[in-house]
């Protein structure tokens, strides 16, 4: 297995060879950019696994890079590194695309918690069903086929979608926002409550019983829990 890579665009010499020998300790492989435009390169050139961007930044704003990153299709995750004073870039951050952000001074354990916690994220969507059966339900993710006690069963693009994504994730508690993230993505600035529709919609189509669901749980103030 080839080494992770972690793309650390950061101007500030000493934070950058901070992270690059900790990341490298801990077994990863690393390459530095040293201002917004090079990290935008960089994040092409050198396709890593993961990018650690600083906010601060000469000649292109972390904000901007991660904007830029984001409209080229790039799905690579980003961690932004914000400063206490700049609580607004968080907001904004996570709003062009980023996935996570820590803010400095932050300690170097709970950075790596972070970035392996967004890696397992990307391995685990990367690895594709093909096909899902619970209860009487059948699926066939690739012909965007199902049947419900073996009579065809009508599911939109978006319910495979996100069906696809529950069985995945079964037995977890997935946000709302990750939903969002992974289904619709940031280009269609959905709201949250298009995915409690689309739930909804689900449910009745899935469950025996759509207002006291046994497969797709609600998790009180988290999102909703796959079971099936
Ligand atoms: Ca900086």
């Amino acid at each position: 297995m080839s080494l992770q890579k972690i793309l650390i665009v950061e101007d500030e010499p000493d934070m950058a060879l901070g992270l690059q020998d900790n990341f490298e300790y801990e077994g990863y492989e690393v390459v530095v950019a040293r201002d917004g435009e090079e990290g935008v390169q960089f994040a092409n050139a050198e396709k890593p696994d993961i990018i650690i961007l600083d906010v601060m930044l000469p000649k292109m704003s972390g904000l901007d890079v991660c904007r830029h990153l984001r409209g080229e299709g790039l799905k690579t995750p980003i961690i932004m590194l914000t400063a206490r004073s700049q609580e607004m870039d968080k907001v904004i951050g996570l709003e062009i695309g980023a996935d996570d952000y820590v803010t400095k001074p932050f300690g170097i354990r709970e950075l790596l918690a972070r970035i392996r916690a967004r890696l397992r994220n990307t391995s685990q969507t990367n690895s594709e069903i093909e096909s899902y059966s619970f209860a009487d339900i059948s699926i066939n993710f690739k012909k965007y086929q199902a049947t419900k006690s073996g009579s065809p069963l009508d599911l939109s693009t978006r319910e495979f979608e996100l069906l696809k994504y529950l069985v995945k994730h079964r037995g977890e508690a997935v946000t709302r926002d990750q939903l969002l993230d992974d289904i619709w993505g940031i280009e269609d600035y959905p709201f949250t409550r298009t995915v409690d529709n689309h739930i909804s919609k689900l449910r009745q189509k899935i469950e025996g019983d759509s207002s006291n669901p046994k497969y797709i749980i609600t998790v009180h103030r988290i999102g909703y829990k796959f079971l099936g």
